[in-house]
């Protein structure tokens, strides 16, 4: 009865690792299931199980995952900054987990902003947050409610440190969300008092370890080009927090609230691009 007791909690919480690891990753899941499979016909120690595990996934997801997603029309995103480029994941932990890929003219439009950017204010670095998983349309990118067709991506704002020196390739936190802009006395706040199920996480406790703020000038220009010289590269909708769309492009049309369900727009930005014909 004990063993049996044993064995099943051990199939739940593989199960569960799982259903955790296809949240996080899209392929992890599968390819943890795989290896626990193998792992029990030849009856290997967990240590090595996991091992193997940590090795599969790792090569699946430099070498096996970019070329079969290229087949389906996912491009994997440009991860680490190299000399001379201008434009990279925030933290290269979003490329391990497989949320950097996009369609071609997502990678294309990220390529143009970034080159805008590094033109106007020479060494700045373009950072995009989560983009999309590597396969199939329609599977979502949890947390997020619409990263599922490889058409958007968040990026991180530019910054300043608390001096008034720009940081030319930084975010306010390692991952870049959660640090919050948040409104100023004055400055709308339509989610006041909101009180159904939503994800506007406020992290209060993280806030003050965020010691740099937005740069008002340089994330207006990208806001700037993204919704003008942007739009001939596909960018179609940007979702923002009214106070600093108020701040940072007041008046267009292109820049959206998300409404008070979503995740709070005031750590980042949300780029929405048109498919190419
Ligand atoms: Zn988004």
């Amino acid at each position: 009865m004990a063993v049996s007791w044993r064995r099943g909690a051990k199939v739940v919480a593989l199960l569960g690792s799982a259903v955790v690891l296809t949240v996080l990753t899209q392929v992890g899941g599968l390819i943890l299931l795989l290896t626990a499979w193998v792992a029990r016909l030849r009856r290997w120690p967990v240590g090595l199980s996991l091992l193997t595990f940590l090795a599969v996934y790792g090569l699946a997801t430099a070498v096996v995952v970019p070329p079969l997603a290229k087949l389906g029309g996912r491009d994997r995103l440009p991860c680490l900054v190299g000399k001379g480029e201008t434009y990279g994941a925030v933290n290269p932990l979003l490329c391990m987990l497989n949320r950097n890929y996009a369609r071609p003219e997502a990678r294309t439009a990220l390529a143009a902003l970034a080159g805008h950017m590094a033109e106007a204010y020479p060494a700045t670095v373009t950072r995009y947050l989560d983009a999309g998983f590597p396969f199939f349309d329609g599977f979502p990118l949890p947390p997020h409610l619409s990263h599922r067709d490889g058409l958007k991506v968040d990026l991180a704002y530019l910054y300043r440190e608390r001096s008034g020196a720009p940081v030319s390739d930084g975010t306010a936190s390692p991952i870049g969300y959660w640090a919050y802009e948040g409104p100023k006395s004055g400055e709308a706040r339509p989610c006041a008092g909101y009180r159904r199920a939503n994800l506007r996480w406020d992290f209060d406790v993280l806030q003050p370890l965020a010691t740099r703020r937005a740069d008002p000038v340089r994330t207006a220009e990208m806001l700037r080009w993204l919704t003008t010289e942007g739009r001939a590269f596909g960018v179609k909708k940007i979702l923002l927090e009214p106070h600093l769309k108020a701040r940072w492009a007041p008046d267009v049309d292109m820049i959206r609230f998300q409404g008070c369900r979503a995740a709070r727009h005031d750590d980042h930005l949300h780029l929405e691009l048109s498919k190419a014909n």
